[in-house]
């Protein structure tokens, strides 16, 4: 906790006054103009690694970045995904997944959650992910492969929404997959046929 506090000192001293006009103008004004929808990993931070600043990304992470499709019912994700679009008018969304993906691997390597109930009960929303990359004769499951499939799958889950499938029809937002690499700085693109198109290294 010490080094937070002393993190906001920081801010508050050297950061702070070096953009505080753009300080002001947020004070004021919310027009994000992407959503990115990331894993809560610590490792993956959406504005560092997209260079954005204050303002510029409304972003919701989740264990495993995933986004459950539309069901009925109070839901914080999809509350999040509706505001983002239909409120604040995004016009693109990123699905982010990445490299050892804690919730990933324990679905590949099949983690025993038993004390972890509400971990395991969120991964069930990669089910569908993981039966689609199962290898053939009990072979291992390639992580690389299930947490691409996995991004596909969540940008499928998410044209479920009603507020993100209006933007879809109304050609007011495009989708986005990609797949962060930890050790390179890497980001990587899925494109709809499943090919991989590195965006920086
Ligand atoms: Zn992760």
């Amino acid at each position: 906790m010490h080094d937070l506090t002393e993190g906001v000192e920081r801010f508050r001293h050297d950061v702070f006054p070096a953009k505080a006009e753009l300080f002001a103008e947020l004070a004021a004004h919310h027009r994000p103009t992407a959503l990115f929808i990331g894993c809560s990993d610590a490792r993956v931070v959406p504005e560092l690694i997209t260079q954005s600043e204050p303002g510029e990304l409304f972003v919701i992470r989740t264990a495993g970045n995933l986004v459950p499709a539309h069901a009925p019912g109070p839901d914080g994700v999809a509350a999040s995904v509706e505001y983002a679009v239909a409120v604040l008018g995004v016009t693109d969304i990123v699905v982010c997944g990445h490299s050892a993906c804690g919730a990933m691997t324990a679905l590949a390597e099949g983690h025993d959650l038993s004390a972890a109930p509400a971990v395991a009960g969120w991964l069930r929303h990669a089910e569908a992910s993981l039966a689609r990359t199962a290898p053939a004769g009990g072979a291992p499951y390639a992580l690389e492969a299930l947490v691409r499939e996995n991004v596909r799958a969540q940008l499928a889950n998410l044209a479920t929404h009603p507020s993100v499938a209006r933007a879809l029809a109304e050609q007011a937002v495009v989708l986005h997959g990609w797949v962060y690499d930890i050790p390179s700085g890497a980001v990587e693109r899925l494109d709809t046929a499943g090919r991989r198109v590195t965006l920086a290294a």
